[in-house]
């Protein structure tokens, strides 16, 4: 039977995150021919709803107020508890980003809704969707049914492949006004790391150092490799501990998960809490001096050597092509 189901796109530094349409190619597959609708919450976001529409969505509802400017659990969940409320919708997806991981289970909670979360895969469709994620630190999967009534869905970033943008694709978009009230927290500014460069959880490339790099400065090359690629640099616990990097780099248990097309992982021994953050990965190329490392286990390439000597070879290789 066909669904309603509503999408959150997610916006940052004034564009959609990608999630936006991966999700929006979840939601139709949910709903095996219904509607999708997709909704958009922000201060000055409107013109990016038709980049919704021509991702998928059927058509969009804007709901834009200065206190929406940036992410805070209370005024998000007002925003979303009133399209619920107005549009009744029997799915609603959102990315397993920092912000869908916080706001699905306060919702679905306050709604005893369902909630499947961090979605990699979506078999069959509708009511015989089935969702597959992964447990145990990405060491098995589950395939899991919804059985009926409202369900929240969060999908993880990278994995579901979005729709092709078709531009020339029509829909309303409409603004609906909600009233933001007893927010228990605002934020006034966010203010970024400059180092950050790529989004991580985003990135088609990762570049990942360990404590093997031994020093910020052994970073540079990983970098340049990264840039080479239109990647972005991680790096493992061991490295963020050492002091060598940002920990909003950290991929791993208690650091970002990620799902790369291609992970490059240099001077990583690959312990398991590293290998629950990004054995996923499409194509996994690890670079170790030790024929013994664990990260050679999940590697689809490995390289023994140095990687003082291995990344500044595979720099010049990539600048020779
Ligand atoms: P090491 O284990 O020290 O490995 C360094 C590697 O570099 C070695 O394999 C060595 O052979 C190689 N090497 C050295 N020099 C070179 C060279 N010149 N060229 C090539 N290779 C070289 N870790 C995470 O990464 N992410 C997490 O989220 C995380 N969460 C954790 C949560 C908990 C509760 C706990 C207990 C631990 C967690 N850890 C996490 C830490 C984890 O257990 C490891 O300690 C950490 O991943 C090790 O980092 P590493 O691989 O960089 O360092």
């Amino acid at each position: 039977m066909s669904k309603k189901v509503l999408v959150l796109g997610e916006v940052r530094d004034g564009a959609l995150r990608n999630v936006s349409f991966e999700a929006i190619a979840a939601a139709k597959q949910i709903s095996d021919g219904g509607e999708v609708v997709a909704a958009l919450f922000g201060d000055q976001v409107a013109d990016l709803a038709k980049e919704l529409i021509a991702y998928g969505a059927d058509r969009a509802l804007v709901v834009e107020h200065p206190h929406l400017k940036f992410y805070t659990s209370d005024g998000y969940s007002q925003a979303l508890l009133a399209l619920i409320e107005q549009e009744k919708p029997e799915g609603i997806v959102i990315g397993h980003t920092a912000l869908g991981k916080d706001l699905s289970p306060k919702v679905a909670s306050r709604l005893q809704a369902a909630l499947i979360s961090d979605v990699t895969e979506i078999e069959g469709s509708g009511d015989d969707a089935v969702f597959v994620r992964p447990i145990y630190s990405g060491k098995a999967f589950e395939k899991v049914k919804f059985k009926e009534g409202l369900v929240f869905i969060t999908v993880r970033p990278n994995n579901i492949a979005p729709l092709e943008k078709d531009a020339g694709r029509t829909g309303d978009v409409q603004s609906v006004s909600v009233d933001i009230k007893n927010l228990r927290t605002i934020v006034k500014e966010v203010v970024r790391n400059a180092s950050t460069g790529v989004d991580l959880s985003e990135a088609k490339v990762i570049v990942s150092g360990g404590r093997g790099v031994k020093s910020a400065e052994g970073f540079k090359p990983l970098k340049e490799l990264a840039d080479l690629l239109g990647g972005a640099v991680g790096a493992s616990r061991g490295a963020c501990d050492a002091g060598y990097c940002d920990y909003a780099m950290q991929i791993g248990q208690t650091g970002k998960v990620v799902t790369p097309d291609l992970y490059i992982a240099c001077g990583i021994s690959g312990a398991i809490q590293h290998l629950a953050g990004m054995s996923n990965s499409k194509v996994i190329v690890a670079i170790n001096k030790d024929p013994e490392a664990n990260i050679f286990k999940v590697a689809d390439y490995g390289i023994v050597g140095d990687l003082f000597e291995v990344v500044p070879l595979l720099i010049e290789e990539i600048k020779a092509l």
